[in-house]
Parts: C-alpha cells; structure tokens; sequence
C-alpha cells in the first residue's frame, strides 16, 4: 500500500506514503481513490485531510512509469483529482516539503491548501519538456497572479510557500504554518466544516487582461529558449486559462501534453536525466566500494583554476589549504577568490556572515609542509610536465599515506603523472572545467592503476561538492576536449571552403548551443589553444596545421581579453562585432589558396560540427575511454552548453538515426576524415 488512512474523530486523513518522494504512481492514484471513497461513507468524517509522510507531499509524476501502460491505467491523476473536487465533504491539502508537478496539481484539487512555510512548491514538467498534464497550467493562474504563474509554468523553478505568501495577491494558501502541517489542518478543518458551496480552483476566474502581458512574455521566451518548445506551449496555455472556459482549457492542456510527451524533445530530456544518473555508477566498481575519508583538501596553484577549485570546498564546508610558489601568486589568488564572493554578497546571493565562514575555511600558504597532513591534494600549476613532476615528487615524499593525489591537467597523460610517485593507485584525474566555481562538469579520469577506492572516491567528491562528475579514460583531451577540438577543426575548415566566422555561430546557435565555435573560443582564449597547437607542430609533423587560426593569433587576436579574436569587441563589452580585420584575414586565404568560395545553408553547418561530436565521441566509446553513450551526452550537457532538449550529441545522433550521421559524414569525408568504425558497423 502506498497511501495510509487514518481517522481521528470527525477528520479522515489520507497519507502519500510512497518512498522516496511519493510519486503519483498507479498504486498511490489508487490508494487515494480508495481512501476517499471509504472517508466519504463513513458518517462520522467531517472532513479529509490529503498530505504526505518523509518531508514531501509529493514531488509529482512517476518518471519511470512514463510511455507505459501505467500511466494511462485508471485512476488517471486527473481522474483523482476529479474526485477529490466532486467530494462533498471538504478536501484539505497539507503540505510540509516538496510538492511539485502531479503533487501540486492534486493539492489544487483539494477544496483547501495549507502549508508550512518552508515548502516548495513548482510544476518543473517543462524541465522534462512538457507542460503539465493534469490543470496545473488552468488552476494555477486561478490562485496566483498572472507574472506568477506564468514564470513558474514556463521556468519550472520552485517557489517557497512562505515567499508566496509573503507576495500577496494569491489564493493558493489559505493557510501558511509553523510546526505539524497535519494539527494545523485539523484546526484549520473545525473552522470551515460547515462552509458550502465548498470553493474550488476550477470556478474562480484567471487574474489580469493580460494582451500585452503575453505578447511580452511570449517575445522574450522566444529569444531564450533557442528552439526548446516546451515554455512557449506552456505560455499559450496559462494564456488559454485567462481566456477560455476551465473545462476547454483543461482539452487544450491534454493535447499539448500528449503531443509533447510523444516528441523529441521531450524524449532528449527524460534522457538526459536518467544520463546523470547512470554517469554515477561505474560498472565494474561494486556500489559497496569503501570510499576514503575527505575532511581536508589542498590545491596547489592559485590561478585561474586553482582559486575556482578551492571555492567548491569552501562551499561545501570543507577546509583548504591553498599553496603557491610566490606570495604575489598567492595573493592574488586569494584575492580573486575574496572578489567573487564579494561579487555574490553585492548581488544578495551570500550573507556576510557566510562569505566570513568560508573566507575562514582557507589557509593561504607558501610550505608544502602545510599540506601534509590533508587528505586530498588537487595540483593546479602550469600545463607543463616538468613543473608536475616537481610537485609530484614532492607529494609523494611528503603525503600521509592513503592520501588521494588529484591532478587538474587538460591534455597532459595521466598515467605518467601517476608513474612519478612511488603510489599511483592513489593518483586520480580532477578535471575541472572554467570557471570553477561554476561550471558543473567534473571528468574525473581513471589511471590505468588508479585503485577502486580511489576512483569512487573522487566521484563521491564530485557529488560532495555538487558537480555532476563522470569517469573518463585517458587520452589526449578526455571525453570532452578530444571531441571539441574534432568540432573546431570542423568549423576550420567552413572557414577555409567560404563561411564567415558569424555564419557558422548563427547555425549553431540556432540549433540550441549556448555559444558557436569562434564566439567560444574567443571567451577562452586563442592564445591557449595556440599555444597547444605549437607544441603539437613540433611533436608530431603530420599534425594538420590551422593555418587561419595561427595567424590571428601573430595578429594577437586571442580573443575578449585582448579585445579582439574572431570578432572585435568593445570596451568591457562581450558582443562579438563582425571583424573587418578578420575578412581580410579571410580574403587573402582564400586568394593564396583559390578557394571556390561555397555557401554552406545552416542545416549543413549543424550536421559537419554536431556530426564531428559524434564521431569522434563513437572513437571514444570504442576505445572505452567513456563508459557509456550517455555518459559523453553528460559531459557535453553540463560543460559545453550542449542543449539538453536535444538529449546530447550522441542521443541526438540516434534521433536523426546513424545512417544519415553516416552518410552526411560521407559527403563530407573528401576534405575532412573517414568515419568512425563504430558508426561503420551499423549501416
Ligand atoms: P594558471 O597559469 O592560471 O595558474 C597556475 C598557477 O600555478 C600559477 O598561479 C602559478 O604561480 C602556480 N604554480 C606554478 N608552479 C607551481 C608550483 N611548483 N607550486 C605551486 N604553485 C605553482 O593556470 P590554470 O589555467 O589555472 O591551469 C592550471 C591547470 O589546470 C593546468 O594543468 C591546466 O591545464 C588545467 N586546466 C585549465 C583550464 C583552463 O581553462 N584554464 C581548464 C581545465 C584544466
């Protein structure tokens, strides 16, 4: 059973009892349904009280019953909640925790709402790219203002029930508690027993006029959501309540639900999250695996990714040791980590006392002797292999044993790190991305002898610290860089055959990136890829040379923070402004080769870089340098702004299906490469 029913005088009381979050799945559809039937033939019940045990009410729809059977089975949830607003004995919702998506659509179908301060309530359906499927999107505009509604329909994001209460206009509560949700409910139940009619959502009218509200609104989801269509039906529909009778916008709200549940879209992002998930578990590292104990933390190098990396454990409570070679560099460090703290104090996200707290957790130093005792150690000093072999000696004379040795590297290998101390088990890969502090992905790359306990350490870390981590084998770049750098010198070569540097964003853009290839690398530098390009020339002759690139960079184009890359940009601005200096760089390319200029439309500048991702990511899989499909689809959602209603470049390529991917990247092959023999094998 996962609902408890209860009486206690003249009040029933109904109890979601589903564990973990009390999802609406058929059993507890049922449950309710059979519990109200049996409350509303008993004389001695007055009233019935809906609420949930474990800290939620319910956080919403089954996600594993969704495209079975299951949730079609009756009770529908929109059949539940018919039934509780049919009730002739009045409905209470009480809510103490989450109560999100089906959760909050079944307490709008209660006769009455209350709940304790602390709650949360949301309907995050669109996350999953859909609306949600059982009147949320025509009850809610019916309790809550129109800007209200609207940004928690179309965004998803949470609202505490207090903050709702404390905004006003809004009938969603009519009670807002401290202490047990259930006695204040019953009190609550003594003082409207005898109310009649009893009040129900679905009769009040939708706040505001609101034309011109939604022609606003309508505008500026369009700009944001980059082809994602999820906000935009939701935004017709909490226009349709405004404007339509309940019962026809509650069809209107079962269409668009059943026609986005059938969708791509919608498919990509169910993907995504069961992704996350699986990028947790390792195959051949049993769940009981002991992790290491981590109470300090030290990191070596205070610059641009040092400081960035301390922040994530001076978050999560965690005391760090910082060490620098000089006090200049140190700081510095110290100081750009003060600033952006301080940055979130001025903005009102951090409190004083908290950025006090954390600023407290870190030990600025220049001994090494200082770090001994810690139980992990993140190195972060130049990309230089001489340079890591000194702090590697030192670690390992220095290290307590059973320390795990933790470096940040980009595109040095691994194993040879780890092959500079006497104990490479111990010695895992950290790979964060920039900035720091912010970007949520973590590679985190597994030696040929980094040990078990070491590597579930490290993904325990990332979860400690809130990063979504996924294992990595290692080779030149890891999942990530290895497959960026196959897109860039796909988008190099455009370049070469005709497009402009704004042309090949556009198209990218428009397919739901974040930010196209020149703008990117313009953010993060030209002069670092460069520099990784020099030293590749002299290391491997055949190296294919980025003849365009090298010469912007001679130009000292490195991008923002010179002012000036692929595009110009103005004083402390970060629009990218089409370069006339660039077309000439373009132009006498084109005349010292005898380019036949070609016009490439931008499905086909989608398919050569979104393709390149694919394929270099099926080298990936196939050398088992990524677990899974889904872990790549990770990496490039949470670190390079991958759009997750695409589910990620290898579920998008089964969407497209592989036999296009591979024929497109045939009509490619003549002037870039030969297809991946994974990729080969399914034609
Ligand atoms: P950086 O040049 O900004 O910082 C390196 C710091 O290390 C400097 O402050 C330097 O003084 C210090 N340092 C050098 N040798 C040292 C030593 N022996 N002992 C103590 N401190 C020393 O470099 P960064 O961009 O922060 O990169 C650091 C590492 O992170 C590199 O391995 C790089 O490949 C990797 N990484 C960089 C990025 C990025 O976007 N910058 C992203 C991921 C990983």
């Amino acid at each position: 059973m996962t609902t408890q029913y209860s009486v206690a005088e003249n009040v029933a009381t109904i109890r979601l009892d589903n564990p973990p979050v009390n999802g609406l799945g058929h059993s507890t559809r049922a449950g309710i349904v059979t519990d109200l039937h049996r409350a509303l033939a008993s004389p001695d019940v007055e009233a019935i009280i809906l609420t949930g045990v474990g800290g939620f009410f319910s956080a919403g729809a089954d996600i594993t019953e969704f495209g079975t059977p299951k949730t079609m089975a009756e009770p529908s949830l929109q059949d539940v909640i018919a039934a509780l607003e049919e009730s002739d004995k009045p409905v209470i919702a009480a809510i103490d925790g989450t109560c999100f998506g089906g959760g909050l659509e079944l307490a709008l179908g209660a006769h009455y709402r209350v709940a304790t301060g602390a709650s949360t309530v949301g309907l995050p359906e669109v996350k999953l790219g859909l609306v949600p499927g059982a009147g949320g999107t025509q009850r809610l505009p019916r309790v809550v203002d129109l800007a209200t509604a609207t940004d928690m329909i179309t965004s998803g994001a949470p609202r505490t029930a207090q903050s709702m209460a404390d905004g006003g206009d809004q009938r969603l509560f009519d009670r807002v508690v401290d202490g047990d949700v259930v006695d204040a409910a019953t009190l609550f139940a003594q003082q409207i027993l005898a109310n009649r009619p009893l009040p129900r959502v679905r009769d009040l009218d939708a706040t505001g006029q609101g034309g011109e509200f939604f022609a606003t609104a309508r505008e500026r989801l369009r700009k944001r959501s980059r082809g994602f269509l999820a906000p935009l039906a939701a935004l017709d529909l909490v226009e349709t309540a405004t404007t339509t009778p309940f019962v026809e916008g509650l069809a209107a709200e079962r269409g668009t639900f059943a026609e986005l549940v059938a969708g791509d879209q919608s498919a990509a992002l169910r993907h995504a999250f069961f992704a996350e998930r699986a990028a947790r578990k390792i195959p051949d590292i049993p769940r009981e695996t002991n992790t290491r104990v981590v109470n300090t933390v030290a990191v070596i190098g205070a610059g641009t990714m040092g400081g960035g990396i301390a922040m994530n454990f001076l978050n999560a409570n965690i005391p760090v040791t910082l060490l620098e070679m000089k006090s200049e560099a140190l700081e510095r460090g110290v100081g750009v980590i003060r600033w952006n703290y301080q940055a979130q104090v001025d903005k009102g996200k951090l409190s004083a006392e908290v950025f006090e707290q954390r600023m407290a957790l870190l030990s600025p130093t220049l001994e090494y002797a200082d770090i001994a005792h810690c139980d992990l150690v993140i190195e972060a000093v130049f990309e230089d292999m001489d340079v890591k072999r000194q702090v590697f000696t030192r670690l390992d004379e220095l290290m307590t044993p059973g320390a795990v040795l933790a470096s940040n590297t980009s595109t040095l290998d691994l194993d040879a790190i780890a092959a500079i101390t006497s104990r490479p088990g111990d010695v895992v890969g950290l790979h964060f991305f920039s900035p720091a502090n912010v970007m949520p992905l973590l590679e985190v790359v597994r030696g040929k002898e980094t040990t078990d306990e070491v590597l579930a350490t490290a993904m325990a870390i990332g979860q400690r610290v809130g990063k979504t981590a996924v294992v990595s084998g290692v080779c030149d770049g890891f999942i990530g860089n290895r497959m960026l750098a196959k897109y860039q010198v796909a988008a190099r070569s455009l370049l070469k055959a005709g497009s402009t540097p704004a042309q090949v964003d556009a198209a990218v853009e428009g397919f739901g990136l974040a930010m196209g290839p020149f703008r990117m690398a313009d953010l993060a530098g030209n002069d670092i890829s460069w520099a990784i390009r020099k030293r590749r020339y002299l290391e491997q002759r055949d190296y294919p040379r980025d003849e365009i690139g090298d010469a912007l960079c001679e130009l000292g184009r490195f991008g923002q923070k010179t002012g000036a890359g692929w595009y110009d940009y103005e004083n402390g601005r970060r629009d990218a402004l089409a370069s006339p200096v660039v077309d000439n760089l373009l132009t006498s390319f084109h005349e010292k080769n005898g380019t036949q200029l070609h016009t490439f439309d931008p499905d086909e500048i989608v398919q050569r870089l979104i393709f390149a991702l694919v394929d270099e990511g099926a080298r990936i899989l196939e050398e088992g340098i990524a677990l899974r499909a889904s872990d790549i689809d990770v990496v490039y959602l949470s670190g390079y702004g991958f759009p997750r209603h695409r589910g990620g470049p290898m579920f998008y390529a089964d969407t497209v299906g592989l036999n296009t991917v591979l024929s497109a990247l045939r009509r490619f092959a003549p002037t870039d490469w030969e297809p991946a023999p994974l990729l080969k094998m399914f034609r």
